[in-house]
């Protein structure tokens, strides 16, 4: 047939559609298409030739040799077959091949296929013309041997050795995880990889999942595997499944699943490696060869893993959650920041605390204390990324290391842990507890961080997180560092104030507006801390209420104020002032308070009506109780009692009626600042002013630094004031001078 142009060597020619007549070639090349992975041949396309146009096109593709070209079947039918070559091909091989087979006999030739990707893949191709039928088209068969599996199977094993070998060096299964899923979609164009491993009850839990969420994998996987699914490879296609799986799959991307067993040495059950495909309902040879040296070498890390529960294990992890303990997370930590430089990656360190931990357990005991951190360890596994590491490095702090593409990143991984761990916790006992997590998160971008370093700046994250309301995360700045460097100092350092007779206390003196005579004064602690002057109590007495140092700090004061309300010399009436001492909620909450008040009183011969206390009125909920139960006590042993800074507590009323001994409240300078000017001010004013008379309280209003604010103070019928106008807070001697003068101001009626 000279007269008729090959349909190879018709390379140029554009494409014509498929006008082939119809016919059962199956028989005719004797191979059915599902026989791939045992056959020699990896390939089959027949052309043929429309004699009228002389143009050629493919009018068959084996699904293997689509596979192997990363197509299906149906995407190759009807081009030229020309397209199946890659453009490298020599021009002068297709020629000779056009010759061979025009001359009626088989070509072989070795020569590159295109690959969708664009790679080639080495081939040996056999060309003949088939005999046609009735005098129709000419048909032309081209079969393929895959030559790449050779270079492949080489690289396999190379691969593999290298993978083994570093697992022996300590690597840890879930990193090899990872490396066999990239290799897998390294291999196979269009496909996603994941691993789900079994366990010892032969559950499959998935680990790996690639870009697919872990519902849908562990729901697909479990439909797959169930009964003697699992035990070889099989390949499925999305619309044989559930129509839930379906559509949930298919708006995935996934048309076709590849599963492959992952058995251990006597079959058993040791997990799935399975590929998610958009389009290809099975594997290529090549990819069988790949899929099957990748679900051994996970059998021999399962395998290994196992093993490891010896001696290596147990010192590494901690006995209780199974996570990677203290030593174990700090050298993973300097492993990971020391492949910072070269992988271009940024590291996240988040250290995640339980709220109140230490309650819980005191509460209900140390069995359901470990149930809470076993699940809290799960929840944690369960919020991080394959490759993330998890560890417990105490009592109840976790470290998560993951790879963070940045702060928004680190930031969502943190959000996720605080919202999964404050779901409920269901107790064996089948009792609900309700817990929360705080997390302090660093960012590591720099090779150099010693991992001490990178812990104790997420300490001071997570400490900012807590002291924000805990059930949060915060996310490490320099200057928080600072911050913390500067509180551990103040906290030392006030360690030795108390006991180096460091502290003052300032008195600031109470007027009786009616009269404008000193009546009283509050007692304000000073710090004379050397090298730094007088620091007024913002510097120091919040650092004092965390630590606990407010206990000893709140004996001095009141010891100070005893000493000196006995020495107060007395005027011509014979009368002391009455001085009131702040106390703090954790003060009122601990048993030494009324003990330590009682002793000082003693020791100086001082008379319980000469003290009086102040308590401040925003004091957090929980306190409340214990601080009313010391107040009744003290109320009922005659001391004044006043409720600091009111108005700016959110339970106002409520505090009234919990506070009912107290009998007098001092309204806070905030309030009297804008009194006279600011309607809302005054109202409030004027409003606690109203509801202490109906109550049969005292007022003093705090901060008065005008003269218009005493005169309206006046005109509202308020009892004392407290302020700038009638003087600050001085030392002792000052104090007694101002008492000496006791007329501190007019009364308000003589200069308004
Ligand atoms: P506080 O009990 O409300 O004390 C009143 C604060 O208002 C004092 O600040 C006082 O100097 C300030 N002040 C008084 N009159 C005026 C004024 O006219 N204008 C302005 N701008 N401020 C005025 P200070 O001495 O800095 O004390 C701050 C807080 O520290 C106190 O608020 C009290 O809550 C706490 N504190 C002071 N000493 C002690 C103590 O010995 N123990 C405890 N637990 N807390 C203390
Ligand atoms: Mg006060
Ligand atoms: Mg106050």
């Amino acid at each position: 047939m000279p007269d008729l142009p090959s349909p190879i060597a018709n390379f140029e020619l554009p494409f014509d559609p498929p006008l082939a007549p119809v016919i059962d070639l199956e028989p005719l090349i004797n191979l059915a298409p599902g026989r791939r992975s045992d056959s020699a041949i990896d390939g089959i396309a027949v052309s043929t030739v429309n004699p009228g146009s002389g143009r050629a096109h493919i009018m068959y593709v084996s699904e293997n040799l689509a596979g192997l070209l990363g197509f299906r079947p149906d995407q190759l039918l009807g081009k030229g077959p020309e397209s199946l070559f890659s453009p490298r091909t020599p021009a002068a091989q297709l020629d000779a091949v056009a010759e061979l087979v025009e001359r009626g006999q088989q070509a072989v030739v070795r020569l590159e296929l295109a690959h969708a990707s664009g790679a080639g893949i080495p081939v040996q191709a056999s060309f003949l013309e088939l005999p046609s039928f009735s005098g129709g088209w000419p048909y032309f068969l081209s079969v393929f041997r895959d030559l790449s599996a050779g270079i492949v199977e080489d690289q396999l094993l190379a691969d593999q050795s290298a993978m083994l070998d570093s697992l022996a060096r300590g690597q840890h299964i879930s990193e090899l995880l990872v490396q066999v899923a990239s290799r897998v979609e390294s291999q196979v164009e269009g496909g996603t990889c994941w691993i789900a491993l079994a366990d010892s009850t032969g559950l499959l839990e998935p680990t790996v999942t690639g870009r697919h969420a872990h519902d849908v994998v562990d729901e697909t996987l479990a439909n797959l595997t169930h009964s003697g699914h699992w035990s070889t490879p099989s390949y499925h296609r999305v619309v044989d499944l559930p129509d839930r799986l379906q559509v949930r799959l298919r708006e995935a991307d996934v048309d076709a699943l590849w599963i492959y067993p992952v058995a251990g040495p006597g079959h058993e059950r040791r997990g799935v490696l399975a590929v998610a495909h958009a389009a290809r309902p099975g594997p290529s040879t090549n990819e069988v060869r790949v899929l099957t040296h990748m679900s051994q070498v996970i059998a021999v890390a399962v395998d290994r893993n196992v093993a490891e529960s010896s001696l290596t294990h147990q010192a590494l992890h901690d006995a209780l959650t199974q996570l990677p303990n203290r030593a174990l997370i700090i050298d993973r930590l300097e492993q990971a920041v020391a492949r910072l430089g070269r992988e271009r990656t940024r590291l996240a360190a988040l250290l995640v605390d339980v709220d109140r931990f230490k309650s819980l357990n005191d509460t209900w005991g140390p069995d359901v204390g470990d149930e809470v951190l076993i699940e809290v360890s799960r929840r944690l596994r369960r919020s991080v990324r394959l490759g993330d590491t998890v560890g417990r490095i105490g009592g109840d702090q976790f470290l998560v290391l993951c790879v963070a593409n940045g702060e928004g990143d680190a930031e969502a991984m943190a959000e996720r842990i605080v919202s999964s761990v404050s779901a409920p916790v269901v107790l064996t006992s089948g009792d609900e507890i309700r817990i929360t997590s705080s997390v302090g998160v660093v960012l590591i971008d720099e090779p150099g961080q010693s991992p001490a370093v990178v812990i104790s700046n997420a300490e001071s994250a997570l400490a900012s997180a807590i002291a924000a309301g805990r059930s949060r995360y915060a996310v490490y700045e320099k200057g928080l560092q600072q911050q913390v460097v500067v509180r551990h100092e103040v906290e030392q350092a006030l360690h030795i104030a108390i006991t180096d007779d460091e502290l003052v206390v300032h008195y600031q003196p109470l007027v009786d507006i009616a009269t404008g005579r000193m009546v009283g004064a509050e007692a304000l602690i000073r710090w004379e801390r050397p090298g730094f002057g007088l620091l007024p109590p913002s510097d120091f007495i919040e650092i004092a209420e965390d630590t606990g140092l407010i206990v000893p700090l709140g004996a001095w004061v009141i010891d100070e104020v005893c000493h000196r309300l006995a020495d107060w010399p007395v005027g011509t009436d014979g009368q002391r002032p009455t001085i009131s001492v702040n106390l703090s909620a954790r003060q009122l909450g601990d048993p030494s308070l009324i003990p330590t008040i009682l002793g000082a009183l003693d020791r100086h011969g001082v008379s319980t009506e000469d003290i009086g206390f102040e308590v401040t009125e925003s004091m957090r909920v929980e306190d409340v109780e214990a601080a009313s139960i010391t107040l009744k006590r003290l109320a009922a042993l005659g001391c004044k009692l006043s409720i600091d800074d009111f108005g700016i507590g959110y339970a106002t009323l409520d505090y009234l009626r919990r506070f009912s001994m107290a009998d007098t409240i001092k309204i806070d300078r905030s309030f009297v600042d804008g009194l006279g000017t600011s309607r809302e001010d005054t109202a409030i004013v004027t409003a606690s002013l109203a509801l202490a008379a109906s109550l049969g309280l005292s007022v003093v209003a705090e901060g008065v630094e005008t003269v218009a604010q005493y005169g309206l103070l006046g005109d509202l019928g308020c009892d004392l004031a407290q302020g700038y106008l009638m003087s600050k807070p001085v030392p002792l001697d000052e104090a007694h001078d101002l008492w000496s003068r006791r007329q501190l101001i007019l009364p308000p009626s003589t200069i308004s």
